[in-house]
């Protein structure tokens, strides 16, 4: 058995561990990077990268059918082939992955050590059955994996979850996506615009992060109109015969539904990794979840020398938040106990979808009531939109009765990925609607809606005056 000492220890070569490794280096201090799986990311190997990657093909799938309304034919039939559709995804995918591996692979080998680790005790990692770590502190940066219900996992591999999808060679027939969630969608719509025969099964009337009401049901219509969507189903049995699933489901308007799929694809939320941690050999508290206690400002684990970052603390589940929580779980681990806060960034999540779902700021839901007011534009009459034939959407900005400041917006519609950087540096800077509506709009531009929406928050603001 090996023995190490270190200052740092990380746990997981992920988006959040390798900027924790690097910022506890920069630091001064002594680090070891430790990783069970295979190099390479979450994001880069099954989650941000493959699904874009999927999306694009889709998003040409659909362009080359949505022509006619130009006067535009494509004569002839659109052909989808399933075998390159899955080549370009896993190879461009292999690509960005191998940018990924060699980095990580760039790191001194005496800093790296390979195998899953877990606490022997608050100070002492086994890593696999070859090495213990003696280290000061240690960083937790296991990610999260998806939640498999127990219903559904005893379909055996005719349950799938995102790595497998991005694992196929072919596209399949028909499949039932369980949950409505982010990654839900994204994989549902590029799957059904490349020919799958799709049924979203989502529970309790979710659509995406979103929180406004207005939104959420703009938003459930434009995915119903686009595929078999049922955002309120109650899957009452999954059974399997041969490679064929059946499963009966109460559908949104009550009826009984019996279909049969080929796979089952869950994305039913995701957890933290923290099973094989054996964090009970430790002193940390730990929830009812068996979730380290933590600090979400400085990400410590009580007083301990623990700090725990990206998708393993649960909390924003984003690859640009688990980057920054690394470094900072990184360098407070290295300067432990002088621990410093994270400052965060605006909030901004998107929704690879098209049209495309974006939240900024505060949520609708975690607003205070009477304390804002919503702008609005639709984008069904928006010009730009309606040039290009994508006008659909609906949008709320969340403006602040008493400071007249940006807070936050939940929409859906064209663009949505860049308007939403738009918003989160408007509230980054703190700006005021007015300030807001003093910046340069190009014409003709979907960025003219935002600026109807903001006009629309300032005249109700006036208004209550
Ligand atoms: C389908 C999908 C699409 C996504 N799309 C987007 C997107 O468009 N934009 C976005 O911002 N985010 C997206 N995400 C989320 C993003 O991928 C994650 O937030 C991010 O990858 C989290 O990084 P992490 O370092 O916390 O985890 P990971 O990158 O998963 O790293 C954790 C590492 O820890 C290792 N590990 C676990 N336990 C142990 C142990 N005990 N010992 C040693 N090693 C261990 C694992 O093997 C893994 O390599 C998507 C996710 C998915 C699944």
């Amino acid at each position: 058995m090996k023995t190490i000492k270190i200052d740092v220890a990380v746990i997981g070569a992920g988006s959040a561990g390798l900027p924790a490794y690097r910022a506890a280096k920069a630091a001064g201090a002594s680090a070891l990077l430790i990783e069970g799986g295979p190099y390479g990311t979450t994001c880069a190997r099954v989650g941000c990268m493959p699904s874009k990657l999927l999306i694009a093909a889709a998003e040409a799938a659909h362009a080359a059918s949505s022509t006619a309304p130009f006067g535009v034919h494509v004569d002839g039939a659109i052909r989808i082939d399933g075998r390159e559709v899955m080549r370009r995804v896993k190879s461009e995918r292999d690509r960005f992955v191998g940018f990924v591996v060699d980095s990580v692979e760039g790191i001194p080998a005496e800093d790296r050590v390979i195998g899953y680790a877990k606490f022997i005790d608050d100070n002492w990692l086994q890593v696999g059955d070859h090495t213990r770590v003696q280290a000061r502190s240690v960083v937790i940066a296991t990610g999260s994996s998806p939640y498999v219900p127990a219903m559904y996992r005893a379909l055996g591999d005719r349950a799938i979850v995102n790595d497998d999808v991005f694992s196929w060679d072919d596209l399949p027939r028909k499949i039932a996506v369980i949950g409505a969630g982010v990654i839900g969608l994204e994989l549902s719509q590029a799957l059904a615009r490349l020919g799958v025969d799709v049924t979203v099964l989502g529970a309790r009337g979710r659509v995406g992060p979103l929180t406004d009401p207005a939104i959420r049901d703009y938003a459930q219509k434009v995915f119903s109109d686009a595929l078999h969507f049922e955002p309120r189903a109650e899957v009452e049995a999954a059974t399997r015969d041969g490679d064929t699933v059946h499963l009966r489901y109460r559908a949104s308007d009550g009826t009984l539904v019996d279909d049969s799929y080929d796979y089952v694809l869950v994305t039913a939320g995701r957890r933290p990794n923290m099973g094989r941690l054996a964090l009970g050999n430790t002193t940390l508290e730990l929830d009812s979840h068996g979730m380290p206690v933590y600090d979400p400002v400085t990400l410590q684990a009580g007083a301990h020398p623990v700090f725990i970052a990206g998708d393993a603390n649960g909390v924003l589940p984003l690859l640009h938040e688990a980057a920054d929580e690394g470094r900072a779980a990184g360098s407070n681990a290295a300067r432990y106990p002088n621990v410093a806060p994270l400052v965060r960034r605006a909030p901004i999540s998107v929704l690879f979808s098209d049209p495309g779902i974006a939240m900024v700021g505060a949520r609708h839901a975690d607003l205070a009531a009477g304390s804002f007011v919503a702008g609005e534009v639709s984008f069904e009459d928006q010009g730009r939109s309606r040039v290009m034939l994508r006008n659909r959407g609906l949008m709320h900005v969340y403006v602040d009765k008493a400071t007249r400041r940006f807070v936050g917006a939940e929409w859906i519609g064209p663009d949505a990925e860049h308007i939403a950087h738009l918003l989160a540096w408007a509230l980054q800077m703190n700006l005021t609607v007015d300030a807001m509506l003093d910046m340069p709009f190009y014409h003709p531009v979907v960025e003219e809606g935002l600026r109807t929406a903001l006009r629309n928050a300032a005249a109700l603001l006036k208004a209550e005056h």
